[in-house]
């Protein structure tokens, strides 16, 4: 059975003061949860949040690790600096990284594999854009986005790998996919990886959408047989909407 994981980027938002507060909002709304819940607080924010988190059942992830050990790569984070402090899961190829900050398929390839080298849970993300769904190049462009991810990553650790399917027009514009939207692709993601590893490793793979997903659109979309949980920005900043995706994940 493969888990239903709802996970917050918190992007560049938050104080370390900041994080502890809204971890301890987040803690009684997450506390029943038939799902796994993990928050990705940036960087400076992560000692105090694993400290915030400790008792609960929440996980702490990050939005960025390096691939190389160490060594000069200014303003970059290691796998073992990332681990020493407590986090578990790691974001990899966001949009935002790939956009603004020259993340590539390689690079992407090159983090996860790192990442799951060192111990780390990847949340690999994918997406088109607009004009890609436009041309009707979706599926293809989503499909190269995940082989080129995966590529040379064993299929013992492609089962550990979690994949975000997010199309970037949806992205913090409050434009969500429909629920069969995001349904198609992520079946697509799990056929792609069907094509490299087999249908049994493709049934276990984790792939949720993200997207503008919210309290009121959670449930359709959860429901959806390929989507197996969400990545959450801006409605993971807030308590009760937070509360209510994972309510709504079983
Ligand atoms: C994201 O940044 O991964 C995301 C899905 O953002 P939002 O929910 O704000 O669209």
């Amino acid at each position: 059975m493969r888990k239903t994981i709802i996970a917050g980027n918190w992007k560049m938002n938050k104080t370390p003061d900041e994080a502890t507060a809204l971890i301890n909002a987040i803690r009684p709304v997450a506390s029943g949860a038939n799902c796994e819940v993990v928050v990705c607080p940036t960087a400076v924010c992560l000692p105090a949040a694993k400290e915030a988190l400790a008792g609960s059942n929440i996980k702490l992830g990050a939005q960025n690790v390096h691939f190389e050990k160490s060594g000069a790569f200014t303003g970059e984070l290691s796998v073992d600096m990332l681990k020493a402090v407590g986090v578990e899961y790691v974001i990899i190829g966001h949009s935002e990284r790939r956009q603004y900050f020259g993340e590539t398929d390689e690079t992407v390839n090159k983090r996860t594999k790192a990442a799951l080298a060192g111990g780390l849970i990847p949340i690999v993300c994918v997406g088109e854009l607009l004009w890609e769904r436009e041309c009707g190049i979706t599926n293809e462009v989503v499909a190269r986005q995940v082989k080129l991810a995966l590529f040379g990553v064993s299929a013992e650790d492609a089962k550990k790998t979690v994949i975000a399917y997010e199309p970037v027009w949806a992205i913090g514009t409050g434009k969500t996919a429909t629920a069969d939207q995001a349904d198609e692709v992520c079946g697509v993601i799990r056929a792609t990886i069907a094509s490299l590893y087999g249908a049994e490793v493709a049934e276990e793979v984790t792939i949720q959408y993200g997207g503008s997903m919210n309290a009121g659109n959670a449930d359709e979309l959860l429901r959806k047989e390929n989507v197996d949980g969400g990545l959450i920005g801006g409605a993971a900043l807030k308590a009760p909407d937070f509360g209510a995706i994972i309510a709504a994940a079983k």
